[in-house]
C-alpha cells in the first residue's frame, strides 16, 4: 500500500471520533459518515488502480481531503543536461547546414536574438563557413540554410564565378578567420548561366565577362544535352568548375586543402523546393577537382 493509501487510512481512523466540516474539489461534505464513505470510496478506488498507476504519479493529483493538503515528495534533483559539443569537423558543419536547410523548407526557421548576437559579434567574427553563392536575390545563403549574424562569410558573384577580387575574399576567410568549409552554392534557372547556354554577344563588356567564365562549361554539355537540361546540367558543372577553380588558382586555399584545413565543396538549391543538394565531384576532396577532371 503506497503513502496515499496509509494516509486516507490514518484520516478515516481520525474521522470517526471527529466529524468535521470537509469540503472536497469544491462539494460540502458536512456528515462523518458520508467522509468515511468517501475515503473508503478513494481506498477502494486506489487499491483497483495500484497495478496499473504510473510508480511516479504525483501525491497532488489526488484531491485534498478534510482540507489537509498533501505534501508532494522532495523532487528529485534534475537531471544534469549534458549537450554534445558542436561538430567543427568540416562535414559536422555542412550537416548543419542541412539541418538548417531543412528548417527553411519546412517554414520553421530558428528565432534570432539579433540584439544579443550584434553585441557578442561587435569585437569579433568566427564564421563556421564560407559561401560563394550567385548575386540572385532568390538564394540569400543564410536564409536558405537558416543561420544567424556571424555564422556565413559570404561572397556573391553573379552565376556564382571566381574572379581575383572574389578569390581574395575567400582567402581572407581561411586565412584570417580560419573556416574550415567553403561551400560553392548554385541554383537552378540560374540566368547567368541560361545566358551563356542562349549564347550571342552580351551589352557590356562587364556583363559579357560573367558569361564568357561559364560559356566553356556549356559547351563541354552541348553535345549531349539541349534546352532546360542542358541550363540544369550547366548549373552542376558551373558549381564544379568554380569550387575546381577555387582551389587551382589560389596557392593558399589549395595548401589549406592539402593540410586538411578546409574542404572545398559544390552544392545546388532548387529554386522551387528550397531544397540545397550536394553536388561536390564523389571524389569530394578539391583537390581532386582541379581542371581537366
Ligand atoms: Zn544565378
Amino acid at each position: 500500500m503506497n503513502r496515499h493509501l496509509l494516509r486516507m487510512a490514518a484520516l478515516a481512523l481520525i474521522l470517526s471520533s471527529a466529524p468535521p466540516l470537509v469540503a472536497r474539489g469544491g462539494e460540502a461534505i458536512t456528515d462523518a459518515g458520508a467522509v468515511r464513505e468517501r475515503i473508503s470510496a478513494d481506498i477502494s478506488a486506489s487499491l483497483s488502480h495500484a497495478s496499473t498507476a504510473p510508480a511516479t504519479r504525483p501525491l497532488t493529483s489526488r484531491p485534498a481531503v478534510l482540507g489537509v493538503k498533501h505534501t508532494p515528495p522532495p523532487a528529485a534533483p534534475a537531471a544534469a543536461i549534458v549537450s554534445a559539443p558542436p561538430d567543427t569537423t568540416p562535414d559536422g558543419i555542412w550537416s548543419d547546414l542541412l539541418a538548417g536547410n531543412r528548417r527553411f523548407v519546412a517554414d520553421h526557421p530558428n528565432a534570432r536574438p539579433y540584439t544579443r548576437e550584434r553585441d557578442q559579434l561587435v569585437g569579433d567574427q568566427h564564421p563556421r563557413a564560407i559561401v560563394l553563392g550567385c548575386a540572385d536575390s532568390r538564394v540569400s545563403p543564410e536564409l536558405v540554410f537558416d543561420q544567424s549574424l556571424g555564422d556565413l562569410f559570404v561572397v556573391r558573384t553573379a552565376g556564382n564565378i571566381v574572379d581575383p577580387i572574389a578569390l581574395g575574399s575567400l582567402e581572407y576567410a581561411v586565412e584570417h578567420l580560419h573556416a574550415h568549409l567553403l561551400v560553392v552554392l548554385g541554383h537552378t534557372s540560374c540566368s547567368a548561366v541560361k545566358s551563356a547556354v542562349a549564347g550571342g554577344e552580351m551589352p557590356s563588356s562587364y556583363l559579357q565577362a560573367i558569361v564568357d567564365r561559364i560559356r566553356p562549361t556549356v559547351q563541354r554539355l552541348s553535345n549531349c544535352f539541349e534546352g532546360d537540361e542542358l541550363v540544369e546540367r550547366s548549373v552542376i558543372a558551373n558549381a564544379r568548375q568554380s569550387a575546381a577553380d577555387i582551389v587551382s588558382n589560389s596557392a593558399l586555399l589549395r595548401a589549406a586543402v592539402s593540410k586538411g584545413q578546409l574542404k572545398v565543396m559544390s552544392a545546388v538549391y532548387d529554386l522551387r523546393s528550397g531544397v540545397v543538394t550536394s553536388v561536390s565531384a564523389p571524389a569530394a576532396s578539391a583537390v581532386a577537382q582541379v581542371p581537366g577532371h
